[in-house]
């Protein structure tokens, strides 16, 4: 139909776009770019790729910034012709009631910030519209939208649109912002405008609707996004950069010669893009010689003669792939009077921490913490995307347990609580444990230290609350950190949900071998348990006996130590350490007046060498008058 080419287009772009705003960025939202390029120049290459000719930009907010950039702007060959909307701050309807005088023909009406292919203009303008009908390009594959809370929704009937709207509860295809308009819109608009003092592009579009005048045309497979908000226009650069400018079907299209190593994070969800990467530079430490490693809460005993035995052993088997470990979960689950459908295995607890959370917690829903505590339950949650809310202890590490409840919202998805708790060694009270699980929380219960300490497991609860999920790890009493076998006690049901989520063949088979012959070794076992808990009353009390140094009592394989009183930055403290051969943890200053080290129970010659090492550094700096407390470590040995 050549007396109908549509060479001229209208372009949306007075409205103030806050919601890309929301970092801050204060340049008009048809300015931000998109990789590289401002949003409002892409839409105007655009069209011009699919052969419109005229531009008419309405402006509003920050206008002249806009006109400006659009008119300097070299890479645009179309004519530019702009209309300035006064009342910008009411609804898009009225925008187009400013530019009229423009819509005396045919017209393709776009948004400033939805960046499409130009394939998606030609299958709006190849449509067979009778005379006096408009057109919006819709999309029917629904799941490709973005942002589907904040997408315009249609519903269409026999090619028509028969209603449109963001809250719609029924509808077929999402609205990509490009129409095809005529002075039939722009009647409706001003019959609306008229009578409500306001008037939505929406309005108009239901009203013309209405009469049977509003086609649908479906937009196939062609790509279109809306960048609406700043994750949106990560995914748009993402696709610019796959599918190039003009979002092409051809993947690569768009690629750039060399592939720049640092645009990958482009791909990555924000969270991840925020996440700090594990440092782990106190193992290279530890590994100079002589350097008693007390600061990872380790065994200081090598795995028995037995467990090296059955590693070789599984090792053989080394071509096969590991089952699921059967017998381990039988042999655990038994341990507590459970069967083995009670027991998830993992390459650690830590693995098991991060298969909670994955299974449980979607981006920006809440894991509620104890603070101080194990730091995974919060980095965990984070590279998820998720949100974690720290409730701190009290002075006395104590859990605040009406903090807690407090903090408890709608989007709370788990509790972690760390009972004996790392760094504080104190354990929780079941009765304080009893009234978190009764809010029916997913609730975690990391029992690392469990076989260290005095009281017992908190592992019969889960009969009561199917909600609790019981932590265990073969790092600490058991020795095989290096290993990396812990294991979580649920109701079964929990556990096939989480074993929905945990990689299969997560433990390599040596790894299950060593913690089944550990489980056997018990003599061996109970041996070093009461060796490392002797040790530890040991250092507890050799630590305190040197002024300024409190030593917490602890029921874990360490020993929180207060030095608020040891006149020495606790950084320095540990690098002075360090210099004496004794690598320990620096905890910095988790309250405010208060700071804090972690030592671990290494063999009684580290030990000994530690306090010593203690001694030399602090014991003639601390003034003599400085009252701390005696240690009242209360292991039994
Ligand atoms: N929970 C707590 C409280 C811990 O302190 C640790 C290790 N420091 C772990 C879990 C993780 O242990 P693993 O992954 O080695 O089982």
């Amino acid at each position: 139909m050549s007396d109908r080419r549509v060479t001229r287009a209208v372009i949306l772009a007075a409205g103030t776009g806050s919601r890309l705003g929301e970092g801050g960025d204060p340049t008009p939202k048809p300015l931000r770019p998109a990789a590289g390029v401002p949003l409002l120049v892409r839409v105007l290459r655009t069209l011009e790729h699919a052969g419109i000719r005229e531009a008419v930009v309405i402006l509003g907010h920050e206008g002249e910034r806009v006109r400006r950039a659009l008119v300097a702007e070299p890479s645009l060959g179309l004519e530019l012709l702009f209309v300035n909307n006064e009342r910008y701050l009411a609804k898009n309807g009225v925008s187009l009631l400013a530019a009229q005088d423009f819509i005396d023909r045919e017209c393709v009406l776009t948004m400033s910030d939805h960046l499409y292919s130009p394939e998606l203009v030609r299958r709006l303008l190849a449509a067979e519209l009778p005379r006096g009908a408009c057109a919006l390009g819709v999309d029917f594959d629904i799941e490709r939208c973005f942002d589907l809370d904040d997408a315009t929704k249609v519903a269409v009937g026999a090619g028509k649109i028969t209603n449109i709207g963001k809250e719609l509860e029924r509808y077929d295809a999402i609205d990509t912002g490009v129409f095809r308009i005529g002075p039939e819109l722009v009647a409706e608009l001003a019959r609306l405008d008229d009578q409500q003092g306001d008037c939505s592009l929406s309005d108009g579009v239901r009203a013309l609707a209405a009469r049977g005048a509003f086609h649908a045309v479906d937009v196939g497979d062609v790509r279109w996004i809306d960048v609406d908000t700043p994750a949106a226009l990560e995914r748009a650069e993402a696709m610019l950069r796959v599918f190039g400018d003009h979002l092409g079907d051809e993947p690569g299209a768009g690629a750039p010669a060399v592939i720049d190593a640092d645009g990958m994070e482009l791909f990555a969800p924000t969270w991840v893009r925020a996440a700090k990467p594990y440092n782990e530079d106190h193992f290279a430490v530890a590994e100079k010689t002589g350097v008693a490693r007390l600061m990872s809460n380790e065994s200081p005993f090598a795995p028995s003669q037995r467990v090296i035995d059955a590693i070789v052993q599984a090792a053989l088997r080394g071509h096969q792939y590991p089952a699921g470990g059967p017998e381990l979960r039988e042999k655990l689950g038994s341990r507590e009077g459970l069967g083995g459908e009670h027991v998830l295995l993992g390459a650690g607890s830590t693995e098991l921490i991060d298969v909670v959370i994955r299974t449980f917690v979607a981006a920006g829903e809440e894991v509620l913490l104890s603070v101080p505590t194990f730091s995974m339950y919060e980095a965990r949650t984070r590279v998820s995307g998720g949100i974690p809310v720290l409730v701190p202890m009290t002075e006395e590490h104590e859990h605040d347990m009406m903090g807690m409840l407090r903090a408890v919202t709608e989007r709370t998805k788990v509790i972690f609580l760390c009972t004996p708790n790392n760094p504080t060694g104190n354990r929780i009270a079941e009765v304080d444990m009893r009234r978190l699980l009764r809010l029916g929380l997913p609730t975690v219960i990391d029992e690392a230290y469990f076989e260290l300490g005095e009281g017992a497991s908190l592992s019969h609860l889960i009969a009561e609350y199917p909600n609790a999920i019981v932590l265990r790890t073969f790092s600490k009493a058991f020795g095989l950190a290096g290993l990396r076998v812990g294991y979580a006690l649920a109701h079964p049901t929990v556990i096939k949900l989480l074993s929905r989520v945990k990689v299969p063949w997560n433990l390599p088979a040596v790894a299950i071998a060593a913690a089944s012959a550990a489980l056997d070794d018990v003599a061996e076992q109970e041996a070093r348990i009461h060796e490392l808990k002797s040790a530890r009353a040991e250092l507890g009390r050799a630590l305190s006996k040197i002024p300024g140094v409190v030593a917490i009592p602890s029921e874990g394989n360490f020993i929180l130590v207060d030095v608020s009183h040891a006149r020495m930055a606790v950084d320095r403290l540990v690098q002075s350490l360090l210099a004496e051969g004794v690598l320990i943890r620096s905890l910095g200053s988790h309250h405010a007046d208060k700071s804090y080290v972690r030592v671990t129970i290494g063999t009684r010659e580290q030990n000994a060498r530690c306090a010593a090492a203690f001694e030399r550094v602090l014991g003639r700096r601390v003034p003599r008058e400085v009252q701390v407390p005696a240690y009242v470590g209360g292991d039994a040995e």
